[in-house]
């Protein structure tokens, strides 16, 4: 909303980086004739006015001289502007002929989980329905796709957060494994740290010693990659101790015993040996985890980014299950979502084998309704695709001619990413729509400018699963385009404008919400009137007379049948991880840091942010740092099996000294994914970005 005073416009908005989704308000200030302006927290029932310094800074990219104005098409290998009809037109031209001489899914569809629910919805039916192609995915599938699977294997659904954020500070124990949220989503911490204040005993798992493993009471800083071993070690102890909820076993949980038969043949000495943690420091997790009567266990990137990142998220929900803590007040499983819209962009449709709700792209009835939905046939609906990074490969075995890219920067966030980029380049006719000329787009045929976190009005899902509304009133940057309009745009040229007749995000929404009713994640009694009302929504939420859901799974879980699945997770699983040798004899650890999101597409744009942290940088031990002959703050040649980068040395104490940590914001020689190796996990696709191996030298010009 806009209001006039009288040098000063307030806009309100919300933060475009993390999934704590921070209400805000940009405040323009007009100052004679030049115009300033800065961002401050709003009150809200989540964030409570808090900001960090990037959603502080947000304004500065948003508002950015480099942000796309025009549509760009490649002429004469450059990239020049053009006009919407030009740029139109030609896409029309260049996708009927690929389709024309080498079928439907010869077109991929590349989306993001940093678009709201209405797009992440509607690129879903722009991919199945204007194009026909079976070839859609999105970047979440580098970020929380083990998490989400894990939890449906595990429960039968997958919400980021079983309970509610305001349960966190009455918890009495949490495990905080492979999460880094003092630096990814920093105005979430003050329910942690009232927590502690409350009492609460916090163990943090983590290679490295980070800004939220200092909250901890306990840190267990084990090798990377080792993180089911330690699972099934605290499951053994609190087996053997007879320290489990046999009842809420019986009740609430199947397979147990196969997982209590696997679990005790496991002996300590392997254990200690795969993770490097201490017995006592075991048995202080296992007895404090099972003996206080409420507990949390959280995960994020650390342990998902991983080969086997769905086993691992699965070998920590069994400690849940089998300590009863569910279900219940003060306890139970958070995914801490990293994108902005990293929970509600799963959940409608923009996944290989995905339609809208949760619903599965391979269920007969799931098609049927959602064919229904979109006035199609169902045997028009295409089939299951492939992965993100698959979708790389098929373009280069020539299944795929063309990819259309909204609101992603895949040359960077991929692993492989020497691969990733010369895909691109081989692929007949890029498209891509985003604010900025991204590395990915200096790479397209035609580039398309989408607007920005304050021009484009939506609903997002935090990590919470809240679903809230971004209202957006700031005026368009020159001839952008709301993505919503792009899809649509494109789909009327290609003749489906019958199929995209919107108006509004709100209009989408309406559909969005009919796809979803009686889908897992319902939010048919979801509407905007109410999230303007209510300040958000958690879903499910299956009719406008139902409040929502805070905690789920009290008396059921989402299975048929109504109880969890616990699995026997094998230590042998983490022998697909690749091992250290004398060819790359450290283990190589990639994450974020607090003033960069993602690719740094954005957040390098605004010079606040790029101030405070300029370049990529290896965080590497003193003693390992001698080893290999590297000095302070000089550059160094990290390899691996993929390919190599340069980066700046910093020391830590702290790290261990077999691993060196990159974090992952920058481009070109800076770009650790460059390093990371093109293994997925097997149950949903998950490259494993925490655990490369690496050499390092010191590199002289
Ligand atoms: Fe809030 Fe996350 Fe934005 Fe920081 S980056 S202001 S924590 S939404």
């Amino acid at each position: 909303k806009q209001q006039n005073a009288q040098s000063e416009k307030v806009y309100d908005t919300q933060c475009p980086y993390c999934s704590m989704q921070c209400k805000m308000q940009l405040i323009e200030q007009k100052i004679v004739s030049r115009k300033q302006y800065k961002t401050i927290g709003k009150d809200n029932p989540t964030s409570q006015g808090r900001l960090c310094v990037k959603g502080m800074n947000a304004h500065q990219h948003a508002l950015h001289n480099d942000r796309l104005k025009q549509p760009l098409m490649r002429i004469n290998d450059e990239l020049v502007p053009v006009s919407w009809e030009t740029a139109l037109r030609t896409i029309k031209n260049k996708f009927q002929q690929i389709q024309h001489e080498y079928g439907k899914d010869a077109i991929s569809v590349y989306g993001s989980a940093s678009i709201t629910n209405e797009e992440a919805y509607l690129l879903g039916k722009f991919a199945r329905v204007a194009l026909q192609t079976k070839y859609i995915d999105y970047n979440g599938r580098l970020c929380m796709a083990s998490a989400a699977t894990g939890a449906n294997m595990t429960f039968g659904l997958d919400r980021g957060f079983t309970f509610g954020l305001n349960e966190i500070p009455n918890t009495r124990v949490m495990i905080l494994a492979g999460t880094n949220i003092a630096e990814c989503q920093p105005t979430i911490m003050p329910y942690f740290e009232k927590a502690k204040e409350n009492g609460a005993y916090i163990i943090a798992v983590d290679p490295r010693e980070t800004s939220t493993t200092k909250l901890a009471d306990l840190h267990l800083q084990l090798k990377p990659g080792s993180d089911i071993a330690l699972a099934n070690g605290l499951l053994k102890i609190m087996i053997e101790k007879g320290l489990i909820d046999d009842a809420f076993i019986a009740d609430r949980t199947e397979h147990f015993d196969l997982v209590k038969d696997y679990i005790l043949s496991l002996n300590f000495e392997e254990i200690i040996n795969e993770t490097g943690i201490s017995m006592e420091e075991l048995y202080q997790t296992a007895l404090v985890f099972a003996n206080e009567p409420s507990g949390m266990i959280f995960t994020a990137r650390g342990i998902e980014q991983q080969i086997n990142g769905t086993e691992t998220v699965m070998a920590f929900l069994n400690l849940l299950l089998a300590t009863g803590k569910i279900g219940k007040p003060y306890s139970g499983y958070g995914a801490i979502t990293g994108q902005g819209n990293g929970q509600g962009a799963r959940e409608h449709g923009q996944k290989a084998d995905q339609l809208p709700g949760y619903r599965s792209i391979e269920n007969k009835a799931d098609r049927n309704y959602i064919a229904e939905v979109w006035g199609i046939r169902e045997k028009d609906l295409p089939k299951k695709g492939v992965s993100a990074y698959e979708m790389f490969e098929h373009i280069n075995k020539d299944k795929i001619k063309s990819m259309f890219i909204m609101c992603s920067n895949p040359v960077i966030s991929n692993p492989n990413t020497n691969f990733v980029k010369k895909a691109l380049e081989k692929v007949s006719f890029l498209v891509v729509a985003d604010l900025f000329l991204s590395e990915t787009a200096q790479l397209a045929d035609i580039v398309l400018p989408s607007t920005s976190y304050l021009e484009d009005e939506g609903t997002f899902t935090n990590l919470e699963g809240r679903v809230l509304l971004r209202e957006a009133s700031f005026p368009i940057q020159g001839k952008a385009k709301h993505d919503w309009q792009i899809l649509c745009e494109i789909a009327k040229v290609l003749g489906k404008e019958k199929y995209f007749n919107y108006d509004s995000a709100e209009s989408i929404f309406e559909e969005l919400r009919v796809a979803s009713r009686g889908g897992k994640a319902d939010y048919y009694g979801i509407t905007y009137d109410r999230l303007r009302r209510e300040n958000g929504v958690l879903w499910p939420c299956p009719s406008e007379e139902t409040p929502g859901t805070i905690r789920l799974f009290e008396t059921k879980f989402a299975h048929e049948g109504g109880k969890a699945r616990m699995a026997v997770v094998k230590i042998d699983t983490i022998k697909r991880k690749p091992a250290i040798s004398s060819n790359y004899p450290l283990y190589l650890t990639t994450g974020r840091v607090m003033s960069h999101y993602l690719t740094g597409e954005q957040t390098r744009k605004s010079p606040s942010l790029a101030a405070r942290n300029v370049e990529a940088y290896m965080e590497i031990h003193p003693d390992t740092a001698q080893k290999f002959g590297i000095e302070l703050n000089k550059l160094v040649k990290v390899t691996s099996e993929k390919g190599w980068i340069i980066v700046r040395s910093q020391f830590s104490e702290s790290i261990r000294k077999d691993t060196i940590f990159i974090p992952f914001h920058w481009a070109e020689n800076q770009n650790v994914n460059r390093l990371v190796g093109e293994q997925l996990d097997p149950y949903c696709r998950m490259p494993g970005f925490k655990m490369s191996v690496a050499t390092i030298s010191p590199f002289h010009h």
